[in-house]
C-alpha cells in the first residue's frame, strides 16, 4: 500500500498535497484554470480510500456533466485496484434522481416517475393553459415556465410564492395547477428533481440521518456554478449544523463562473466558508496545462474584470508559441483557414481528438461542420446537437420531404400535428387503419378522405376530418407555391407556410431555434453554389448523409466541436476559438451591461485556458448568420490581449485602413481569399481601400455611415470611380443597398 501511496501523492506540489491530504474537515480550494483542481479532487478520493479514511459508500462527488462524472470514475479506478461501485458520483440532477428512485414512495412519487426535459415541460404548460382557457398572450408559456422553475429554485412551492399583485397571483395559480398535473401524471421536471430531493431530506429525519451517516465526504467540482437550491441541498445533506457533519471539499474558480444566467451564485463560496467554518482557503497557483504565452494572454484578459477574488497563475513551462490571430474576410474563409490548419497539425502527427473548435453559439457550428465534412476530416459535435439533427431542423426537413415525396410516412407522422393543428392520436390511428386496409401511404389515405364522396362526407364534417383536410390542403398549397422556385426560396417558404417560424417566434426561448431555421436557408444557399445537382431531393439526401456520416463514429479519432460552455473543465493540445466578433462573442444580449460583459469575458477566459500548446483566435469581417450577412467588428477580447503575445497571421485591414490593400491579391498573401458565391462580400479581389479613399475621401470599406432615409449602416463594397462610384451599404434596419455616392447623402460616423 505504501508504494501506491507514494505514487499517488508524488508529483503533487505542496499546495496540492495539502489539499489532497487535508484532514476530515471542510475545505475550499479556490484556484485558476489548469491548476489541478479536478486532479486534486480525484486524487483526494483515491487517497481517502487507500488510507482507509473512507469506504466507497462514504463518498459522494458532484460534477457538472455526465462526461466529467464518467471521467472521474475512470481516473479513480485507474489509481486504485479496489471496487469503487458504492460511490455516488454524478451531476446534481443525476444524484437527486438516484435518491428519488430509491425512496420514491417516501418522496410521494410513483416508482416509475417520468422526467420531463425543458421542452416536455413547456408542452405540459401549454396544454394546461389551453385547458384553463388562459390565453397565451397574457400568459406566455415560457414566462410561466420561468416563473415556476425560479420559484422551485428558490425552494418555494406554489402555496408559498409571494403574490403582491393580481398578475403574480394568476401565475402562482398556474404553478398550483401545474403541480396538480405533475402529481396526477407522475412527472418530474429538472428543477423538481432537486426540490423534491431537498424536501425529502428535510422532512424525513430517518433518511436524513441515514445519508448523513453514510456520506461523510462530499466533494464538489466547479463549485462556482452551483445555484442556491443546489447549495441548500448540499448543506442539508452534509448536516452543516449537526454534530455528524460531513466534510465538504469544494473546488472552484470565480473567474470561470459562467452560469449566472441560470441562477449560479458565486456568493455560495462565501456562504460555504461561513456555514462550514472553513478556516483556510487553499489556493493553487501553478498551472500545469498551458504554455506561458497562452496563460499570460488569459490572465491579462481576465484582469479586465472587476471584483475578482484574485489569484495568480504561473507556469514552469516556457513561453511556447504566440497566440495566433486570424482575420478572415468571410465566415467561409475563416472555416477554410481552420480546416487548412487542422490538416497541417494532422500532418505533423497530432491526433484529431487533441484539437477543439470552440464557438459561442450553436448556430455557428454549421459552417464549420460543413467545411470539415467537405475536407473529409472526422469531427464530433458535443453538447449541442449536430445541426441537421436539431428538432426544428428535422421538422423543416420533414415538410420539405412532404413537398418532394408526400408518401413518406415518417415525414408525415412527424409534422401532421406540428405545429399543433388538432389532429389527435385517434385520428392518426384511423388514418393508419385506412392506409393499412388500402395498402397505401398515409398521405394517400388522407387524400382519399378529402376527395372521397358518400360515407366519407360524414367524416369530413366532424372536427378531426376537417383538421386532416386542412393538413392536406396545406401541403398541396406548399407544393404549388414552391414549384419553380430556387432551393433557398423553397426552404424560406416552407419555414413560413408551415407555421414553424411563427411557432418558434411565439416561444420566449425559441430564438435559437428560429436562428437555426434561418441558418437552414444559408445551408441551402451554400448547397446550391457547390453542387451540380441543386434539386430539393439532392439537398435532402445531402442533409441525411451529412447527418449520418459522423454520428456513429464516436470511437473514431475526431476533431472536437463544442460551445465554450460545454468545454468547461476539458483540455486540448490545440484550440480554435472562432467567431470572435462584437455581437457574437461578446454576445449581442450581454455586451451592453457590465455584468453581462464580465460573464462573457469569463467565458472567453474559460475558452482560452482549454489550450495546452497552441491557441488560435479568429474572426470574420462578414458572416452569414440567422439568414443575413452581417458585417462585424473584431471582438474587444482580442484587442485586450497585448500584441507581443500575438502573432497576426493576416493583419486586420481595418486597423490600418487607407494604407493597406483591403482585399489582398493572392500574391500579397499565401492564402487566397475564398468566398461564397452569393455572399455580399466584394467580388473585386485586388482593388484597394487606398483606391477607394482616393476617390471618396473619408469613406472606406468597413466605415460606419448614416443615411438620411435608411439610418446607420456599414460600407461593405464599392464599384466604379469618380462621379460613377457606387458603394454597397449594409444598413442596420434597411438591409443591404447599392448607392451612388454622387446622389446618396452618406455621413461618416
Ligand atoms: P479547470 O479550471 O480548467 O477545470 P483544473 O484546475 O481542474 O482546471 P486539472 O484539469 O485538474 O485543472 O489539471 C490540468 C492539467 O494539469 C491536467 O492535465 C492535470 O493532469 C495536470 N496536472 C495537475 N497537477 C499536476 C502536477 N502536480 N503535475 C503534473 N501535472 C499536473
Ligand atoms: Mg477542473
Amino acid at each position: 500500500a505504501s508504494i501506491h501511496m507514494t505514487s499517488l501523492l508524488s508529483g503533487l506540489n505542496p499546495e496540492q498535497l495539502e489539499a489532497v491530504t487535508w484532514p476530515h474537515h471542510s475545505a475550499l480550494v479556490l484556484a485558476g484554470a489548469g491548476s489541478g483542481k479536478t486532479r486534486v479532487l480525484t486524487t483526494r478520493i483515491a487517497h481517502l480510500l487507500q488510507t482507509g479514511q473512507a469506504h466507497p459508500q462514504n463518498i459522494l462527488a458532484v460534477t457538472f456533466t455526465n462526461k466529467a462524472a464518467r471521467e472521474m470514475i475512470t481516473r479513480i479506478a485507474a489509481m486504485l485496484p479496489i471496487n469503487i461501485r458504492g460511490m455516488w458520483i454524478g451531476t446534481f440532477h443525476g444524484l437527486c434522481n438516484r435518491m428519488l428512485r430509491m425512496h420514491a414512495e417516501d418522496a410521494g412519487l410513483p416508482q416509475a416517475f417520468q422526467i420531463l426535459d425543458m421542452a416536455d415541460q413547456l408542452a405540459v404548460i401549454r396544454r394546461m393553459l389551453k385547458e384553463r382557457s388562459l390565453d397565451e398572450k397574457s400568459f406566455p408559456p415560457r414566462q410561466v415556465q420561468w416563473f415556476i422553475n425560479s420559484a422551485k429554485e428558490e425552494g418555494l412551492r406554489a402555496s408559498r410564492v409571494e403574490t403582491q399583485d393580481s398578475y403574480r397571483r394568476k401565475l402562482a395559480e398556474c404553478y398550483q395547477i401545474y403541480e396538480g398535473i405533475c402529481t396526477r401524471e407522475g412527472i418530474v421536471d429538472f428543477a423538481e428533481l432537486l426540490l423534491r430531493s431537498y424536501e425529502l431530506l428535510s422532512r424525513n429525519e430517518l433518511l436524513r440521518d441515514h445519508y448523513r451517516a453514510r456520506f461523510n465526504h462530499i466533494l464538489v467540482d466547479e463549485f462556482q456554478d452551483t445555484n442556491r437550491l443546489q447549495y441548500k441541498w448540499l448543506k442539508l445533506l452534509a448536516g452543516a449544523d449537526s454534530p455528524q457533519r460531513a466534510a465538504i471539499f469544494a473546488v472552484g474558480d470565480d473567474d470561470q463562473s459562467i452560469y449566472a444566467f441560470r441562477g449560479a451564485h458565486v456568493g455560495n463560496m462565501k456562504d460555504l466558508e461561513r456555514d462550514f467554518a472553513i478556516s483556510k482557503v487553499i489556493k493553487l497557483e501553478q498551472n500545469y496545462r498551458s504554455h506561458g504565452n497562452i496563460l499570460d494572454a488569459a490572465n491579462i484578459l481576465i484582469s479586465h474584470n472587476n471584483g475578482r477574488l484574485g489569484k495568480n497563475l504561473w507556469t514552469a513551462e516556457g513561453h511556447g508559441e504566440p497566440v495566433r490571430v486570424y482575420h478572415a474576410i468571410t465566415d467561409i474563409e475563416e472555416a477554410a483557414f481552420i480546416v487548412d490548419e487542422i490538416k497541417a497539425l494532422q500532418a505533423d502527427g497530432l491526433a484529431l481528438s487533441n484539437i477543439a473548435l470552440l464557438y459561442r453559439s450553436n448556430a455557428q457550428s454549421r459552417i464549420l461542420e460543413h467545411s470539415l465534412f467537405n475536407a473529409s476530416i472526422a469531427y464530433r459535435v458535443y453538447g449541442g446537437m449536430r445541426f441537421f439533427d436539431r428538432q426544428e431542423i428535422k421538422y423543416a426537413l420533414a415538410y420539405l420531404r412532404m413537398i418532394a415525396f408526400p408518401d413518406d410516412d415518417h415525414a408525415l407522422l412527424r409534422i401532421i400535428n406540428f405545429p399543433a393543428r388538432g389532429i389527435g392520436a385517434r385520428t392518426l390511428e384511423q388514418l393508419q387503419e385506412e392506409a393499412g386496409a388500402a395498402g397505401s401511404s398515409l398521405w394517400q389515405a388522407a387524400l382519399k378522405r378529402c376527395d372521397g364522396a358518400g360515407d366519407t362526407a360524414a367524416r369530413r364534417a366532424n372536427a378531426s376530418g376537417k383538421s386532416v383536410a386542412g393538413f392536406v390542403h396545406l401541403i398541396q398549397t406548399m407544393q404549388q407555391a414552391c414549384a419553380g422556385l430556387s432551393l433557398p426560396e423553397i426552404v424560406h417558404h416552407v419555414g413560413e407556410m408551415s407555421g414553424l417560424m411563427a411557432h418558434y417566434q411565439a416561444e420566449r426561448e425559441g430564438a435559437e431555434r428560429l436562428e437555426n431555421l434561418k441558418e437552414l436557408i444559408n445551408a441551402a444557399t451554400s448547397f446550391v453554389h457547390e453542387s451540380e445537382d441543386d434539386s430539393l431531393l439532392a439537398f435532402l439526401s445531402h442533409a441525411s448523409l451529412e447527418g449520418g456520416e459522423h454520428q456513429a463514429g464516436s470511437y473514431q479519432d475526431a476533431v472536437q466541436l463544442m460551445t465554450v460552455h460545454a468545454a468547461k473543465g476539458l483540455e486540448f493540445h490545440s484550440v480554435f476559438i472562432s467567431g470572435l466578433e462584437e455581437g457574437l462573442f461578446p454576445h449581442e444580449n450581454s455586451r451592453h451591461e457590465a455584468n453581462g460583459l464580465e460573464e462573457e469575458r469569463r467565458l472567453m477566459y474559460v475558452a482560452m485556458t482549454r489550450a495546452q500548446r497552441r491557441l488560435y483566435l479568429s474572426h470574420a469581417q462578414s458572416r452569414m448568420l440567422h439568414g443575413q450577412t452581417r458585417v462585424n467588428v473584431p471582438s474587444r477580447f482580442v484587442e485586450e490581449i497585448p500584441g507581443d503575445l500575438l502573432k497576426r497571421l493576416r493583419p486586420d485591414s481595418r486597423a490600418d485602413i487607407g494604407s493597406q490593400p483591403f482585399f489582398m491579391s493572392p500574391a500579397d498573401d499565401a492564402r487566397p481569399v475564398r468566398r461564397a458565391a452569393g455572399s455580399t462580400a466584394s467580388n473585386a479581389s485586388s482593388r484597394s481601400v487606398a483606391a477607394m479613399a482616393a476617390h471618396a475621401p473619408g469613406l472606406r470599406i468597413g466605415q460606419q455611415v448614416s443615411h438620411t432615409k435608411f439610418g446607420p449602416g456599414t460600407i461593405i463594397d464599392y464599384e466604379g470611380s469618380g462621379a460613377d462610384m457606387r458603394v454597397q451599404v449594409c444598413f442596420s434596419h434597411a438591409g443591404t443597398k447599392w448607392l451612388s455616392l454622387a446622389y446618396a447623402k452618406l455621413t461618416p460616423l
